[in-house]
């Protein structure tokens, strides 16, 4: 390290979150050292920022997820990100993007430009940011030449160049082919900053080996985990109004609603000293939500609704099968997809033309005369047809108007799905259904689907 702020300040006391906080980040016990250096004084909460480069991000070319990727990982361990920025592969542009970052933030992780060749800039942005030159590094030339005599390759001279890295950094050697490092730059807020190549599998092998520990010692080691309850068929503002009062004022929690296209997730924030912890502290809430918005909650942080589904059959060793007209397949193909469908999945028929649902599922024509082809009785029918032919416990069927046209006068967006019970009754419902025609159509699953679940979850 070139500088030594002197001994480790003592840690401060411990504060509290509050759930309007900006932040869900408690400012941290512990003090944010590395390296003898002070970058996080006591008492702040520590702040990141994500600089991306390379050109293809600016052209559109590419969609950065690594910076997706690495604020949830900084998310995890207490770290607030307050900027992402992406520059192209220009020294100049690296330069004045480290200045303004390090002048705002803690820690700035960045992303690419560590290749071989003239263009990957990133060691000679941050040696220039910090005031310091290149160094040559033995280690890391060892570890290239190693990996192209592995190989069986001829090394060109500028892969000798990936040996340089600033000097007074500490280097990370490859996890696939690009050397990575960690340097703090100094200033009356000195800045951690930590280089990694833009491959992704290369990032993330590197962040578990060496980046979580540096990331711990600038945050502390309190870890934060986000909770995400999946409420189907509910409004936004209507599940705040359930949620909001129950978490109230809990210390350490921090609430947040999000609304997806067929779902609002409500996310529940919580910090504890190590992950189970946090897992831990924070069950009884997702459960006491859960209660709360009676049976809305199709499924908890990584269980996605289809994986319900097939669980809550299998539990019940009951078999489902479909008859779809507007989704053309995509309800079985959902439940396909999860491991261990063939348990419960036992087939589905795509019934697209008016016709098909004659032919293939013997749903009385005069009844698609007289209702229409997109309509309760049909529906109604073809989830006991799919029921009854494929020798099923339950039968699921949608019929709906996708666009861009409307049928039989009704508007797009028209959706009906059924569902037939083990007893042979038939339950249906049916309103209009928003989004463009990708979306209508995946919410009309969604809500088939769900009905199941509801269904298969009530005791
Ligand atoms: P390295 O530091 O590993 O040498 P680089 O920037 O020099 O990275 P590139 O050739 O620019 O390497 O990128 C390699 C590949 O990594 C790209 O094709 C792209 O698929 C992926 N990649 C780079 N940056 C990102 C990013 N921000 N988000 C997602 N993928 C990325
Ligand atoms: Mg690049």
């Amino acid at each position: 390290m070139t500088h030594d702020d002197g001994p480790v300040p003592p840690p401060t006391a411990s504060a509290t979150t509050s759930t309007t906080g900006r932040s869900p980040v408690e400012p941290h016990p512990e003090p944010g050292v590395i390296d003898g250096v002070t970058v996080r004084p006591p008492g702040e909460s520590p702040r990141a920022a994500v600089l991306s480069v390379g050109d293809e991000l600016l052209l559109g070319d590419l969609t950065d997820t690594n910076a997706t990727w690495i604020s949830r990982r900084l998310k995890e361990q207490g770290v607030e990100v307050v900027h992402h920025l992406a520059v192209g592969d220009d020294q100049q542009a690296m330069g004045d993007a480290l200045a303004w970052l390090c002048a705002r933030v803690h820690l700035v992780i960045i992303g690419g430009g560590l290749g071989p060749t003239e263009d990957d800039r990133t060691r000679e942005a941050v040696a220039a940011a910090a005031g310091v030159d290149l160094r040559h590094d033995a280690d890391l030339e060892e570890h290239i030449v190693q990996r192209f005599a592995s190989m069986g390759r001829p090394m060109a001279a500028q892969n000798l160049r990936q040996a340089r890295i600033p000097a007074g950094a500490t280097a990370f050697p490859p996890a696939g082919t690009a050397p990575a490092f960690g340097l703090t730059i100094a200033g009356p807020s000195p800045t951690r900053v930590i280089a990694l190549p833009g491959v992704p599998w290369e990032l993330h092998e590197l962040w578990e080996r060496h980046v979580v520990d540096e990331v711990a010692s600038i945050a502390g080691r309190r870890v934060t985990v986000t909770r995400v309850l999946h409420v189907i068929g509910r409004g936004e503002s209507d599940v705040a109004a359930v949620v909001e009062p129950l978490v109230g004022d809990r210390e350490g929690v921090t609430l947040a609603f999000l609304a997806k296209s067929q779902e609002i997730q409500v996310r529940l924030t919580v910090s504890a000293d190590e992950r189970s912890g946090a897992l831990a502290a924070s069950q009884p809430l997702v459960e006491e939500v859960t209660d709360a918005l009676e049976g809305a909650v199709a499924g908890v942080d990584d269980e996605d609704l289809e994986t319900v589904v097939l669980r809550l059959l299998v539990e019940r060793g009951a078999t489902v099968a479909t008859a779809e007209s507007a989704t053309a397949g995509d309800i079985a193909a959902r439940l396909g997809r999860v491991p261990g469908a063939s348990q419960a999945l036992l087939g589905g028929v795509i019934a697209y033309a008016t016709a098909s649902k004659h032919q293939m599922l013997g749903v009385d024509e005069a009844l698609v005369a007289a209702s229409g082809a997109v309509s309760e009785p049909v529906t109604e029918a073809l989830a006991a047809a799919a029921r009854d032919r494929f020798g099923a416990d339950f039968g699921l069927a949608v019929t709906g108007v996708a666009g861009p046209s409307s049928v039989d006068d009704l508007p797009v967006g028209t959706g009906y799905w059924a569902l037939a019970h083990p007893d042979g009754s038939v339950e249906v419902h049916g309103r209009r259904i928003p989004g463009d025609r990708g979306q209508m159509l995946a919410r009309l699953g969604t809500a088939a689907l769900d009905l199941l679940r509801r269904r298969l979850a009530s005791p």
